[in-house]
């Protein structure tokens, strides 16, 4: 047996010459703790200058980066065994720099991760993305809310604090130290959820009581809300999520016929707010308004489409603008108003506000410009 021949034996014994003279090999390269395919063909001439390998895919991707270095090597190298070794500690060093920057390519990583994933419970876990690097995981409050948690890791994990999205009215920032680990992550959620129960406890109340205009599908993030008083008035409520019970931030939308009454109500019976009652029940007492209830109301005769382009959502707006004589009452977008009385004789422009007629029935008209309508 020649040198060569022993050589590839001892040091690459899972690689099977397939022929005698030993021109073609198939088999495994050990690589780290993993075993490889690889399949080596030699030319006839004794050289290795036009050796064809091939190997499979991981391998593969790991030595395209190194293509010129390993056709130099195989012109260099003296022997088969020889070459291989060299092929060895590149792919060797690629591998574990891939590891150290990739903890996604790592085994003991997802054990870890999956280990992490135990600890929270399967159940909670809703998605898990294929390479092991995002996760959505769900918590149900006491009042079988669901709310969900989207995890990213971090390239650097468990280093640096993963990326976490989270439908909650206040920031939530990750508490992380060199010791975190998910569970720590989830337990930081429930602990934020749980704060605001109150706070979803009194808006669901109003979501499921009164005609909600605005927004449509409010998230746990949303504190605010508009509610229908009348067909002419509505009420935007801005809650403060950390004290919902107090005092929100009130605006009224409507003509001033409607708005009003309901402004003066607010200001003699704001001695009435009890912190103890809902929010609901403290709005009616204050504004002393009974709300239109969707059990015996249609949402219909509260959310009128725009006398001038007949919709009811026109991009973010709704129709805020109002006449304001009472028989007419007619609710228009600001853009579509703002565009109308600018094209009349009658326009008048005086800093922010325009003047005009509305275009139902001739009344005398204002409209304040936002800043973007301008
Ligand atoms: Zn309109
Ligand atoms: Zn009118």
């Amino acid at each position: 047996m020649d040198e060569v021949r022993r050589k590839m034996l001892t040091k690459f014994p899972s690689l099977i010459p397939k022929n005698g003279d030993c021109t073609e090999y198939d088999g495994y390269i050990q690589i780290l703790d993993e075993e490889y395919r690889i399949n080596i063909t030699l030319p006839k001439d004794g050289t290795l200058r036009d050796t064809k390998l091939t190997c499979e895919w991981k391998l593969e991707q790991v030595l395209k980066k190194y293509d010129k270095i390993v056709k130099q090597r195989l012109i260099q190298c003296e022997n088969l065994p020889a070459f291989l070794d060299e092929l060895k500690s590149i792919a060797e060093k690629q591998l574990s720099f891939q590891e150290q920057n990739h903890p996604s390519y790592s085994k003991t990583n997802c054990a870890q991760l999956i280990s992490e994933l135990e600890k929270i419970g399967w159940e909670h876990v809703i998605s898990v993305d294929a390479d092991f690097q995002s996760f959505q995981i769900m918590y149900v409050d006491v009042k079988e809310r669901k709310h969900v948690m989207r995890i990213k890791l971090h390239l650097q994990h468990p280093k640096q604090a993963p990326t976490v999205t989270v439908d909650l009215p206040t920031k939530f920032d990750v508490v992380w130290t060199s010791t975190s680990s998910l569970l720590d992550v989830y337990n930081q959620f429930i602990h934020n959820v749980d704060l605001y129960q109150d706070l979803w406890n009194n808006l669901n109340e109003l979501d499921n009581k009164t005609w909600i205009l605005e927004p449509d599908n409010p998230t746990y993030a949303a504190t605010n809300r508009r509610i229908a008083i009348s067909a002419s008035a509505s009420v935007q409520i801005t809650v403060d999520p950390k004290h919902p019970s107090s005092l929100p931030e009130i605006k009224f939308l409507g003509s001033n016929q409607a708005t009003g009454p309901l402004r003066e109500n607010m200001t003699s019976n704001l001695h009435l707010w009890n912190e103890n009652e809902s929010l609901l029940s403290n709005l009616s007492t204050v504004l002393g308004v009974t709300f239109p209830s969707p059990s015996d109301t249609k949402k219909e005769d509260f959310s009128a489409d725009c006398g001038i382009c007949y919709s009811y959502r026109l991009g973010t707006e709704i129709p805020e603008e109002v006449c304001n004589d009472s028989r007419c009452g007619q609710p228009f977008h600001q853009t579509c108003l703002i565009e109308w009385l600018r094209g009349l004789p009658s326009y008048r422009q005086s800093f922010h506000t325009i003047f005009g007629e509305c275009p139902y029935c001739g009344t005398p008209i204002t409209v304040k410009m936002s800043v973007n309508s301008m």
